[in-house]
């Protein structure tokens, strides 16, 4: 059997190609994926060859965030069946390792992500029709939602491992620093989580409109409206929580000038070293809680997609085929038009 996947050789040339796929062996399952998303990692990846220190080393397939129907079980499966809808976990822990024994496997040492450079043979990821996968990684989406809204689960589950890291939020106002898709979720799940005000701030109109309609109470254009930030700051600051979502040092300056005494600022992006104002944070008694990916909210975001408990349809702002893979990922580096680009799969596009 083959597929075709879409496979990353070197900066900014992705190609199309075509690769074996084995029967699934004892515990696997292959599945058809129908729907994926691309992420900021995949566009590193694409754009500038890797991120940090990460580089890619050799061709590898990208993706992390897809869904798709079963369409074979291995041996000793019984979590799923032909024709079950799936969200794929791209989350791999040894569950042997100090930390996965000490119920961090978040943490884990010998993590294998789906689409990673991290390790060296990299990871290969999602992209692709059919993948042989652990059926454990495989968790069932109800019907109802469609393929698209479930390959949404990896994002929703960072952010709802975000979330978890801030607490309670019931009755807090909450900034989010940054629209993208990660941003754009999190202010759909203060909300979800009975904040009383979500403030979403970005430097383009175009995310904001997905934020307003994933939840927002309010959006600032900070580059048009410059100062709507200022009365947030005034009393030594506005919002008990801030989940900074763009990585930007002037965001987290914001951010931190307008956060209460002891709230609780959760960094969320990444994007290498960059200064801290730490005199607010000493003086304003802030707390700096640091989130990257999901154990258990994996499941936990499949169900919440499953129930319709969170629309995730608005951050999905375009959908393209997998073999115009390359132009997909062009217009999901434009921030004025493109929040998540999804690419779908040959006959499983539903
Ligand atoms: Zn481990």
């Amino acid at each position: 059997m083959e597929t075709r996947v879409c496979c990353l050789h070197s900066k900014g040339d992705i190609q199309i190609e075509t690769h074996a796929v084995a029967a699934p062996g004892q515990g696997e399952v292959l599945v058809a994926i129908g729907a994926a998303g691309i992420c900021g990692s995949d566009l590193h990846y694409f754009q500038n060859g890797g991120f940090g220190t990460i580089r890619v080393r050799e061709p590898m397939i990208l993706g992390h965030e897809a869904a798709g129907t079963v369409v074979a079980i291995g041996e000793g499966v019984d979590n799923v069946e032909p024709g079950t809808r799936v969200a794929v976990n791209p989350s791999n822990p040894c569950n042997d390792c100090v930390y996965c024994n000490q119920g961090m496997p978040i943490h884990c040492l010998n993590m294998r992500f789906s689409g990673s450079a991290m390790r060296f043979p990299h990871e290969q990821g999602l992209f692709r029709e059919k993948i042989v996968v652990e059926a454990a990684r495989c968790v069932p989406v109800k019907d109802g939602p469609s393929l698209s809204e479930a390959a949404c689960s990896e994002p929703l589950a960072v952010c709802l491992h975000a979330r978890s890291v801030a607490g309670e939020l019931t009755g807090k106002r909450v900034l989010v620093t940054g629209a993208g898709p990660i941003g754009a979720l999190c202010a759909g799940l203060a909300k979800d989580g009975g904040a009383s005000e979500v403030v979403v701030t970005d430097l383009q109109d175009f995310p904001l409109e997905v934020a307003a309609k994933m939840g927002a109470t309010r959006t600032i254009n900070i580059v048009n409206a410059a100062d709507a930030m200022e009365p947030y700051m005034a009393d030594k600051g506005y919002f008990d929580v801030v989940f900074e979502c763009s990585a930007a040092a002037p965001a987290l300056k914001t951010a931190l000038m307008a956060l209460r005494p002891r709230g609780t600022l959760v960094q969320v992006g990444i994007a290498g070293d960059q200064p801290i104002p730490i005199n607010l944070v000493v003086s304003k008694e802030i707390s700096i809680k640091g989130t990257q990916r999901f154990h258990s909210e994996f499941a936990e975001a499949v169900e919440m997609i499953s129930q319709g408990r969170i629309d995730v349809r608005p951050i999905v702002t375009q959908t393209c085929k997998m073999t115009d893979a390359e132009s997909a990922f062009v217009l999901a580096a434009d921030r004025t038009k493109a929040v998540k680009v999804h690419l779908t799969f040959a006959g499983e596009g539903t």
